[in-house]
């Protein structure tokens, strides 16, 4: 039997099939873009941690080439981990997911569609902030999902699990982080209101939001 690798190639294909996959809610399995073996045999799961900063493992893997690509990170509300793992027996390799494929498949096509509907226009899960003169740094380690980016000076929502929202505005573009995340200044917060896993939602107008974003007062 093959053993499972991971080069960097192998990694980048499987990522960004699972951002595709997450993004337009695909059902799993679905083709390997690393072997394109002839049936579907492209799996992935993810495992939250941490219920309340929603850290967690990503895997996304081959049953036929046994590529592999392993990450932590945040992992999206609407998740919730199959009940049927033994989480002890989770390692990098995706070995015991692979004995659980068919059921871990069915379980990710039920949880895609828990995905909430788009109403934003832009949205992005902070990994970690940083103070900087003039704001904080938000660094998302995921690509913004959404089809626009709030312009500069545009007043961001920042949304928080247990926390009351509270607006910010997007002062500068920091950078790219590897063509997939994003770093962004934002003024008028503190940074203990940007928690790990908060997210950034900008939505023009405040249409269909719940808490349109107000500016906040000093
Ligand atoms: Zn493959």
């Amino acid at each position: 039997m093959k053993t499972w690798h991971g080069d960097e190639d192998a990694f980048n294909k499987l990522i960004d099939l699972l951002d595709k996959a997450v993004d337009r809610s695909l059902a799993l399995p679905l083709a390997c873009p690393v072997c394109h073996a002839d049936r579907p045999t492209f799996h992935a799961y993810f495992h939250v941690f941490s219920p309340h900063s929603r850290r967690g493992g990503i895997w996304a893997w081959c049953s036929n080439c046994r590529s592999l690509a392993h990450l932590s990170g945040n992992i999206p509300e609407w998740w919730s981990n199959y009940p049927g793992i033994s989480t002890h027996k989770l390692t990098r390799v995706p070995e015991y997911l692979e004995t659980l494929a068919t059921q871990l498949d069915v379980h990710w096509n039920e949880q895609v569609l828990k995905k909430p509907k788009r109403d934003w226009i832009f949205r992005v899960f902070v990994d970690a902030t940083q103070e900087r003169p003039g704001g904080i740094v938000a660094v998302a380690g995921a690509r913004p999902e959404g089809e626009k980016r709030p312009p500069v000076g545009a007043i961001v929502s920042v949304e928080a699990a247990g926390r009351p929202h509270r607006s910010a505005v997007l002062v500068a573009y920091e950078r790219e982080l590897r063509g997939r995340g994003i770093a962004f200044l934002l003024s008028g917060i503190d940074r203990a209101d940007i928690p790990s896993g908060a997210y950034v939602i900008w939505k023009p107008g405040g249409h269909g939001s719940a808490t349109p974003p107000e500016v906040a007062s000093e």
